[in-house]
């Protein structure tokens, strides 16, 4: 049985430090299961960060419940996930092959997801290529997972350190981009890489906030080729038209995966071994963590640990 009252990380403001709060342990809704009840549920799972959908808008009844228009998402519009006790909406859990740790699979539900699902949705024939611009807590995982899908992958950012990181990895990619090089010079090192009848990558997937990142990523995309916006610059971003018409890039909005692209996911990274860069934190240390993430020297993704029996 759970306890009636659990630890939980709190945002009781935007930009404020973080609190820790005893609150009520969430008992679950009809739809809901409880992962301490083994007749609810026999397997170690996973959970996207939806809390619930409406179930009545368009979407939901198309069957693409991530794009409802009125969703619950867990530590953003309602609460849940950072706290010693969660109740799941069974819609969003994915199963969880039983020997991989929740340290590894947590950064997988959110960020793994929504990487994977931007290369899905690239839409980029097998043998083809992909850049993956940014290679911070989404990049590092999409650099190989779409080394494992079969794509020739051009790793993109500003920092060496972090292509360096890269490079290390089992499944590193095929070329190292460093945004501070001209284009030409970074357009031959594709080009030496891949064979192909324009110049460019098939596909760049924008995994990264920072707005200058998406002007390189157009020019290194080819004609007719296609870019994957997943980064969010909080003032928007340009992009030249220079590249964007005259060599006809597709630009394609992408949001996260859904529960079936995230067992997919899940597999394809138990399989293939991959690599995630996480740093590990109590729960009692989670506005250190915040204030270590606001500072921009971590790489990769923070979790939070809960208690010993997890
Ligand atoms: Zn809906």
């Amino acid at each position: 049985m759970a306890p009636k009252t659990m630890k939980a990380i709190q945002i009781q403001q935007y930009n404020e430090p973080y609190h820790i709060s005893e609150v009520p342990t969430p008992r679950p809704k009809p739809h809901q299961v409880c992962h301490t009840d083994p007749m609810a549920l026999n397997n170690e799972v996973g959970c996207i960060n939806f809390d619930s959908v409406c179930g009545t808008c368009t979407d939901c009844k198309a069957g693409l419940p991530i794009y409802c228009d009125a969703p619950l998402m867990k530590g953003i519009t309602t609460d849940g996930a950072w706290a010693e006790y969660m109740a799941a909406d069974a819609r969003f859990l994915v199963k969880l092959p039983d020997e991989m740790e929740f340290k590894v699979a947590a950064p997988l539900m959110c960020a793994g997801i929504s990487i994977y699902g931007g290369i899905v949705r690239a839409d980029v024939r097998k043998g083809g290529s992909i850049g993956i611009a940014g290679i911070g807590g989404l990049g590092h995982l999409g650099a190989q997972i779409a080394k494992c899908m079969g794509y020739k992958v051009a790793a993109i950012d500003v920092k060496q350190s972090a292509l360096d990181a890269v490079a290390s990895y089992e499944h590193r990619p095929d070329a190292l981009i460093l945004a501070t090089d001209p284009v030409e010079k970074s357009l031959d090192k594709i080009n030496g890489m891949i064979s192909s009848d324009y110049p460019g990558l098939d596909a760049t997937v924008l995994a990264t906030d920072h707005p200058a990142a998406f002007e390189l990523a157009a020019a290194l995309t080819r004609k007719h080729g296609t870019m994957v916006l997943l980064g969010q610059p909080e003032k928007g971003s340009t992009l030249p038209y220079q590249t964007v018409i005259y060599k006809d890039i597709t630009l394609v909005g992408s949001l996260v995966a859904d529960t079936v692209q995230a067992q997919e996911l899940v597999e394809l990274f138990h399989r293939n071994r991959l690599h995630v860069e996480i740093t590990e934190w109590k729960i009692e240390d989670a506005e250190q963590m915040r204030q270590w993430y606001l500072s921009g020297t971590s790489g990769g993704k923070n979790v939070v640990v809960m208690g010993d029996n997890l």
